[in-house]
């Protein structure tokens, strides 16, 4: 385990350090030639950089610099900079200076370097090899005089970035294996009382036949539970890869160094007591992660109630609930311990069996994120169940869930759906947009299924583990009463699901079978008289046909005999079917499920009543139809003048000062323009004079707005005045709505453009979710009835065109009920354009283009109001403006 971070002036001396920890073949590979020792001038010139032009990453071990990546602007060829490394000779070969080189590559791409270029001895093999292994596409030239030339952009290619992500993925799950696997287990805080934590979770540990040995640690007890304890966990004697710690908090982070003496590799910390307790929890908790990564080592929690895993090859059974679940395809965390063992009792109960199951806890080390990791590949994981409470980083769990979802179904509950975050945003787009906003997004753009409730997941899960995903939205419902088929039919119709009429030839199999008075419309009703044979008929003909792609099949038992038999048989037709159509069955039967759908081959889920059955089919089917679609490609438009928008947002930021604000209209204008987003044509007036000949030039009908700091609602002041023709009504116009307010700047003139359906495009930037895009149509929907869609960063143009087809009232766009249509593929663009000014311009916090108009098919779009926030980006890899001289980065 090592760390990254940008270097420090005051790493002078541990650069040094490193100088001779690296040996003199890699010395001269990094300065080609011999060199005995760095002069302080050298020294503090590799230590001190600007962060602009100059930049440099080290990695630590422990306190030890063990490797550094630096890049140096060249002077004479722009947005190319020259990269070299330097790794300490025994930590060569690690990965260290590949992750160095992902490091200084995305903080390049930021501050506009489009290339690297490399110098390397041609005998430098262990260089070339992180050229190579890190999928930037090279030029190498020639080598001369021994020397090679290696050139690669700083964009990453697709190629780039999957490297970068197998090699996250493989080296996140292979540091959890020690967690999953074990060979051998202590308990440290193991105790002799059968109700103290530390004792059920031995107990459990035991009576759940681990395989490996199992060592309680226990300073006072010689026995527990009939196993010889041991003082501390250095009097072990056999090797221990895992450790459960459950000690009181203050003695948490020396039994973790005792652990990393003992070379422990995982750890999972039951101990409450830290940051969910506070402040001084949280310095503990910062202790404890500490030492923990400065050993290599890997842990669960704190404050968690521990893991399982049901794969017989270990049998481990790590936590202190009740309940060991049944084995199963399903994985799951929780980040509320005592939820856990109510979800395991649960799972049990509902016959959903378990894979592996970890209580995360604190999450102060392992997340949510590592764990999806490492159930990507996990054979035994189908199904991956998630109860989240908060994000960690929600911009990796995206990209991490939306690859995995391609393969496993996410079903997620996250808590605090309701209480929208409260933010102070003037503009609609702040305003509409809350957290939960964002989750929701999160979710849909990642292919998420979330669920409202925790019964919900389960019912979900209890789909996904056992059936195929639905191949499409039409159900049919099979029953023995109309009460419950309707009600069926209902459900599945309010979820988005359809019930189709079936065609003559179907009906007439279904009724051959069937009495007289029975109905084969769907629902497919076969009255209270029918038996096992009835459910079997009919299930055979809608299993075949081609007219559904999921059946559910309702029982209610209204004679006292024959349920069973009629379980047996549709659990019979789900195996003859098997891997075909979806098939899910409604017992209305107070004692549950019978035993009968559940056999070895195939489980048929049950549920109690119509509306959880038809909740989960929509769930899967939406996942199904994310699952199926393209992603579509987030666009980079060429054209776009990068150069021109961002030095106008720089010098706003200059003169609006750290807070940042609210742009002017030309810097709006000349922002959007750089993109490519077609404006208004428009001239700011400072008098009515100006006013009168900026509408001269624009030859036509014009509207006036009054430019005012307190104008945020133009029109509600009766500022905007519209359609005004001729110089003179123009002049007079100025002079009336810069009259609404005290403190009018002027006034903005803008070509008057008749038509078109308005549309909102806003945009929002969430403290963790980064930015949100938000789409509506103008006028009364968004506000009065909440009908927009929000999507996260970046957008796809799937994504875009998914956003309109998520707002109902979008269906004016489409020219519903003689409606003009209007430009769709112009304002899929512009949301495109949107997203991509948004990706290169972080600067830019809150925009909204309120309204667009969306003009007539082959005529584009027009934004005809617009407003811009921008705020200096700050964080640990971008260091305050005020540090760099201005040449440096009109430069870049
Ligand atoms: P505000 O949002 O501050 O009230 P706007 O500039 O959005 O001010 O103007 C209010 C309304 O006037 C818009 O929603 C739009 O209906 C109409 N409008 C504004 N500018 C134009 C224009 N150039 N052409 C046509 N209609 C416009
Ligand atoms: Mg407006």
């Amino acid at each position: 385990m090592a760390r990254l971070r940008p270097i420090r002036p005051d790493d002078a001396d541990e650069l040094h350090a490193l100088f001779h920890r690296a040996g003199p073949a890699s010395v001269y590979q990094r300065f080609f030639r011999e060199k005995d020792d760095l002069t302080p001038e050298e020294l503090e010139y590799f230590s001190n950089v600007d962060y602009q032009r100059r930049m440099a990453f080290v990695a630590l071990h422990e306190d030890d610099i063990i490797g550094v990546g630096r890049y140096d602007l060249l002077d004479d060829e722009p947005a190319m900079a020259e990269v070299a490394f330097l790794v300490a000779d025994a930590q060569q070969g690690r990965g260290i200076g590949t992750q160095l080189l992902e490091r200084l590559t995305d903080y390049a791409r930021l501050r506009g370097i489009t290339a690297f270029r490399a110098y390397v001895l041609a005998d430098n093999h262990a260089m070339l090899r992180v050229f190579r292994n890190s999928g930037f596409s090279l030029t190498r030239d020639d080598v001369a005089a021994g020397v090679y030339t290696v050139e690669f952009p700083t964009e990453a290619s697709p190629e780039a970035r999957r490297a970068e992500w197998e090699r996250e993925k493989r080296a996140v799950a292979a540091s959890l294996m020690p967690i999953f696997y074990p060979h051998a287990v202590a308990v440290i805080g193991a105790s002799r009382d059968p109700q103290s934590i530390g004792g059920r979770l031995f107990a459990n540990l035991l009576s759940g036949n681990f395989t490996g040995p199992l060592y309680p640690v226990n300073p006072s007890a010689d026995v527990v539970h009939s196993v010889k304890a041991y003082t501390s966990i250095g009097d072990v004697p056999g090797p221990v890869d895992l450790a459960f710690i459950v000690v009181p908090a203050p003695l948490v982070t020396k039994v973790v160094e005792e652990c990393a003496e003992k070379g422990v590799k995982g750890l999972v910390v039951i101990t409450a007591g830290f940051s969910e307790t506070g402040d001084a929890g949280g310095v503990a908790e910062a202790d404890l992660l500490e030492a923990v990564r400065a050993a290599g080592m890997r842990m669960v929690g704190p404050n968690c109630m521990g893991v399982l895993n049901t794969d017989p090859a270990v049998s481990l059974d790590g936590q202190f609930g009740p309940i060991f679940p049944p084995r199963g395809n399903v994985a799951m965390s929780s980040q509320s311990g005592a939820l856990g063992i109510a979800i395991l009792d649960y799972a049990r109960q509902l016959n959903i069996g378990i894979s592996t199951f970890v209580s995360v806890g604190n999450k102060a080390d392992i997340s949510g994120n590592d764990l999806l990791l490492y159930w990507e590949d996990d054979p035994a994981t189908d199904v991956i169940l998630l109860y989240l409470e908060s994000f960690g980083n929600p911009r990796r769990f995206a990209r991490i869930a939306r690859r995995i979802g391609k393969r496993k179904p996410i079903v997620a509950v996250k808590s605090g759906r309701t209480g929208a975050g409260a933010r102070a945003a003037v503009s609609h787009t702040g305003s509409l947009a809350s957290t939960d906003v964002a989750v929701d997004a999160l979710f849909h753009q990642a292919g998420v299924i979330r669920t409202e409730t925790l019964e919900e997941l389960f019912d979900v899960a209890a789909l996904l583990a056992n059936q195929p995903v639905p191949e499409g939205r039409r159900v049919a419902v099979l029953t023995n009463a109309g009460g419950p088929g309707i009600l069926a039919a209902d459900a599945l119709e309010a979820n988005g699901l359809e019930v189709p009429e079936l065609s003559a030839d179907l009906r007439e199999r279904l009724a051959a079978g069937l009495p007289a008075e029975a109905s084969t419309r769907n629902p497919v009703d076969m009255i209270a008289s029918a038996g096992a044979e009835h459910y079997r008929a009919c299930l055979d003909a809608l299993m075949e046909s081609d007219e559904v792609d999921a059946v559910i099949v309702i029982h209610i038992p209204a004679a006292p005999a024959g349920s069973d038999q009629i379980a047996a048989a549709i659990r019979e037709e789900a195996e003859r079917h098997r891997g075909g159509k979806t098939m899910l069955a409604v017992f209305m039967k107070a004692e549950g499920a019978p035993t009968e759908l559940a056999g070895d081959v195939v489980r048929v889920p049950t549920y109690l009543f119509p509306e959880p059955a038809a909740m989960a089919l929509a769930g899967a089917a939406r996942y199904g139809e994310w699952r199926r679609r393209s992603e579509g490609e987030v666009a980079a438009f060429a054209g776009v003048a990068i150069e021109t928008a961002r030095l106008v947002v720089e010098e706003a930021i200059e003169r609006l000062g750290d807070e940042g604000g609210w742009l002017e209209p030309r810097e709006v204008e000349t922002v959007l323009g750089s993109y490519g987003i077609g404006l208004a044509r428009a001239g700011v007036a400072a008098s009515a004079a100006e006013a009168a000949s900026i509408a001269r030039d624009i030859d036509g009908p014009v509207v006036v707005k009054v430019i005012s700091p307190s104008a945020v609602h133009k029109s509600d002041l009766g500022g905007v005045e519209l359609d005004v023709e001729g110089r003179r009504e123009a002049a007079a116009a100025f002079e009336r709505v810069t009259s609404v307010v005290d403190d009018a700047e002027g006034a903005l003139v803008q070509e008057f453009v008749p038509g078109g359906h308005e549309v909102i495009l806003g945009m929002t930037e969430d403290p963790s979710f980064g930015p949100l895009l938000a789409f509506g149509l103008g006028g009364v929907f968004v506000e009065l009835i909440g009908d927009v869609a929000f999507r996260i960063h970046p957008l796809t143009d799937v994504d875009a065109a998914d956003m309109i087809g998520e707002v109902r009232s979008a269906r004016l766009l489409e020219g519903y009920r003689g409606a003009e249509p209007g430009d769709i593929p112009a304002l899929i663009e512009a949301m495109q354009r949107m997203s991509q000014l948004v990706d290169e311009l972080p600067e830019i916090v809150e925009m909204d283009l309120n309204p667009v108009k969306v003009l007539a098919p082959g005529r584009g779009v027009k934004v005809v109001d617009a407003r811009i926030r921008v705020r200096p980006v700050e964080g640990p890899f971008v260091p305050s403006r005020k540090d760099v001289p201005s040449t440096a980065r009109r430069r870049i």
